[in-house]
């Protein structure tokens, strides 16, 4: 939802939940794109990444986004944003993660998408992040059009055994609507996949209507939803939306890019009158709404109620 330079430690902190809304090229620290750019002889300043990731807008933001991975050369670049983003998951406590990868961005480039996930996919395994499972969703870029949605739906659906659980759609969601788009979709669908969509990012509730919310402070996607230019925090329907027995889960979303982690959510959540209980119920609500298979996500589940029955008692 926002950033918060100090937080405070909620019940939610050491129980094994799950982030499904999390861009691997979202998650690359200063720290991290300072050492991606020295591999091709950059020399960048952390206040020139600080710079870059400190815009005002959207499109600000999608030009700091295009910008960073331009860095992401290799397939061994890969390996190494997916060990850190790893580490910090692991820092967090998170047992599951839905990790959205632009495969979009890749073609592109023309990079080789099955390379560069054989590269991720074994990080993800190796055995430091044992305690950890990630699922891959491929992103396309709706501003690259339908015809590269179809190529990325298809690499997705060829790539199902490297971990690839959904295609996606991000982007500037004002460059043409979602029906236009439906061909990559029904590809993916026929192939068994999950569909995800970003809406409600830069659109307002219409475009929210025809795919899924969102609330990012960062983005101005709150000030669009309630239409509030000045919308802040404290204008977040959160407890509202759980009142109303919405299913919602918390995530990062770009969390270097945003300036925040996923235990930080929650502490945000939990400084808008949630309680402990709503907070464990937000974040059992993160592995149940998980497109883990049906068995595992018991399983995963069982361990949190476990956790989660010891802290509340
Ligand atoms: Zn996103």
């Amino acid at each position: 939802m926002t950033a918060q330079t100090t937080r405070e430690p909620t019940i939610v902190d050491s129980l094994p939940k799950a982030e499904l809304h999390l861009h691997l090229e979202g998650s690359i620290r200063p720290e991290t794109a300072i050492e991606l750019a020295a591999r091709y002889g950059v020399n960048l300043k952390r206040e020139e990444v600080v710079a870059r990731y400190n815009y005002s807008d959207f499109l600000g933001f999608l030009e700091a986004f295009k910008w960073v991975t331009s860095y992401l050369r290799e397939p061994d670049d890969y390996a190494l944003i997916t060990r850190r983003l790893a580490e910090e998951l692991l820092r967090q406590n998170a047992a599951y993660a839905e990790v959205t990868i632009s495969a979009g961005a890749m073609l592109r480039r023309t990079q080789n998408v099955e390379a560069n996930l054989i590269a991720i996919n074994e990080t993800a395994k190796s055995v430091p992040f044992a305690r950890l499972r990630m699922a891959w969703i491929l992103d396309a870029t709706r501003q690259f059009g339908p015809d590269a949605a179809v190529e990325v739906a298809r690499c997705a659906s060829q790539l199902q055994r490297l971990g690839v659980v959904a295609f996606g759609m991000g982007g500037d969601e004002l460059a043409g609507p979602t029906v236009n788009f439906r061909p990559a979709f029904d590809l993916a669908r026929n192939e068994g996949l999950h569909l995800v969509c970003h809406a409600g990012e830069v659109g307002g509730p219409e475009s929210v209507r025809e795919s899924i919310a969102t609330s990012n402070l960062c983005t101005g996607a709150l000030a669009k939803q309630t239409g509030k230019s000045d919308a802040a925090l404290k204008d977040h329907p959160l407890a509202q939306f759980i009142k109303q027995g919405l299913t919602i889960t918390l995530s990062t979303d770009d969390p270097a890019m945003f300036h925040t982690d996923l235990l930080t959510e929650y502490s945000v959540a939990a400084s808008l009158g949630l309680s402990s209980q709503q907070l464990v119920q937000l974040a059992e609500q993160s592995l149940s709404s998980s497109f883990l298979p049906p068995e595992d996500k018991r399983h995963m589940l069982d361990e949190f109620r476990a956790a989660a029955k010891s802290l509340l008692l």
